[in-house]
């Protein structure tokens, strides 16, 4: 490596420091002989960020020579590009104090190994104040401030509360991959011997989520035999090299745990790399399973708000959508159908007499009738079209891609098939129960509440002729 050159710091600015002043004066020139001899890594910048001077500490770090990098931009020094430019904004600009503060970058060194660099840098001024350029000292994070550095960023996504559950896995994934240096990270669930990627961060682009593998293939079987965090740093040279997972993929660092989700094992959570790396520290091991149990809470979490959800939007008694859901859907499926110019027919339904019913057989019976009524529904109806409960004995059918036609043969289906099947009101005793129809479909001018009034409308009309018929909403 050659030595850094006690000039460079002296014409770092000279160069491009149009009015002279303190910062040139040939004081400074020593400063990078005491430079040399620090053991961090300095790097100086003018004010367009281009490099101006390294010291030799820098050249060591980041396997540079000086003349490699003087007039580079210093992105060649980050690992992320988005990490450059967000530095540009918050602290690499005219406005930076002089002050030295702290902060962690991931840098990236000439053989395109990463490292967290703790950092400590600020603005170079001249003497009326201006910021003439800019200097970091950098050494590489002690293993305590990597954690630390990685526990922030990964409070900072769970706690994300605008952050969505795929963003967020994703966002625990990238960390991950980031804090243990390896490429690939998956998360698997595993049923039996199949383990089936669920979210990924390949940035090689060979995995993708729903690729499946056998679980013997994959060096996780390992960290389900340990029930608990594995690491291998160097397979080819470790008691796994015969493992299909080294023949196959190459893959030569592995870190993995499993994922419990409220108990019960659901996959696991790895990375990993055909490079090899340094050995799993104990500390390692616990991070990893912490990572494991995090993603395990966020999957829980996820599988809890679907189940509300679904709940929200499910009509106890039958099982149907709710009205809110049937609301929801529907407002959808007029939006799309008036973009896309297909037919969408609305059918509104109500049991005729039903109160005589529940006054004759009880109310247990007729809520019996109303489920047997939403069975039948579901198998008259095809899995696109959505049956809903809006309360009582009332009932709604959403046809898409069907216009009036169509909706006549569903509607005239349903009630011949009702006629066909007695809906059973006791242990020993069923009855014929029938159903007052209106249907409509969507015209180009309609909203929501045209079409559901027009559909009401057509629906008392069927009640006021007599019952057990279907009518069709007229102009
Ligand atoms: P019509 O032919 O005019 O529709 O007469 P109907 O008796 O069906 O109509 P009405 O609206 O007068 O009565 C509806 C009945 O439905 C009254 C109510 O007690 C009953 N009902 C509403 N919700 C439920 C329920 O969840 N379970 C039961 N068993 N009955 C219900
Ligand atoms: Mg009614
Ligand atoms: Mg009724």
């Amino acid at each position: 490596m050659p030595p850094s050159d006690p000039d460079a710091l002296d014409q770092a600015y000279n160069a491009d420091t149009a009015d002279a002043d303190g910062l040139t004066e040939r004081s400074l020139f020593s400063l990078a002989n005491l430079f040399d001899t620090l053991p961090e890594a300095v790097v100086v910048a003018d004010r367009e960020r281009r490099v101006r001077y390294v010291n030799a500490a820098a050249e060591t770090l980041f396997g540079y020579g000086l003349e490699d990098l003087r007039g580079h931009k210093t992105e060649a020094l980050y690992a992320d590009q988005a990490d450059f430019r967000n530095m540009g904004k918050e602290r690499y600009n005219p406005t930076v104090s002089s002050a030295f503060s702290a902060y962690r970058i991931l840098y990236r060194c000439s053989d395109g190994s990463r490292f967290l660099g703790q950092t400590s840098a600020g603005g170079l001024s001249d003497t009326g104040g201006k910021i003439q350029g800019y200097m970091a000292l950098i050494r590489p994070a002690r293993s305590a401030e990597q954690s630390v550095d990685t526990l922030q960023r990964l409070h900072s996504i769970t706690a994300d509360t605008e952050m969505g559950y795929d963003a967020k896995l994703a966002a625990i994934l990238e960390l991950g991959a980031r804090h243990f240096g390896l490429d690939l990270a998956i998360i698997a669930s595993i049923q039996g011997e199949r383990y089936q990627v669920e979210h990924c961060h390949d940035p090689a682009g060979g995995v993708s989520p729903g690729a499946i593998f056998e679980l013997g293939g994959t060096y996780c079987v390992h960290a389900l035999k340990a029930n608990g965090p594995v690491g291998f740093h160097h397979a080819g040279e470790s008691e796994i090299r015969t493992h299909p997972c080294y023949r196959d993929f190459g893959l030569e660092a592995y870190v993995g745990s499993p994922i419990q989700v409220n108990g019960a094992l659901y996959g696991t959570l790895n990375f990993s790399s055909t490079r090899a790396c340094e050995a799993f520290s104990r500390d390692d091991l616990v991070f990893m399973q912490l990572l494991a149990d995090t993603v395990g809470y966020e999957i829980h979490q996820n599988d809890m708000r679907n189940q509300l959800s679904l709940l929200a939007r499910t009509d106890e008694l039958t099982g149907l959508a709710n009205r809110r859901a049937v609301m929801e859907s529907l407002r959808w499926q007029i939006s799309h159908s008036l973009r896309s110019g297909l037919p969408l027919t609305v059918m509104s339904l109500d049991l005729d007499h039903f109160k005589a019913i529940n006054d004759t057989w009880g109310h247990g019976a007729g809520d019996q009738v109303l489920r047997g009524f939403s069975e039948l529904l579901g198998r008259i109806t095809r899995e696109v079209d959505l049956c809903g409960r809006l309360g009582g004995e009332e009932f709604i059918v959403v046809l898409p891609d069907t216009d009036t036609r169509g909706g006549c043969v569903v509607g005239d289906r349903l009630r011949r098939r009702l006629a066909e099947t007695p809906m059973p009101v006791s242990a020993s005793e069923s009855i014929n129960i029938t159903v007052s129809a209106g249907l409509t479909s969507l015209r180009s001018e309609d909203d929501l509440e045209a079409m559901l009034q027009r559909v009401d409308l057509a629906l008392y009309q069927a009640k006021q002729g007599g019952r057990d018929r279907l009518c069709v909403a007229q102009e």
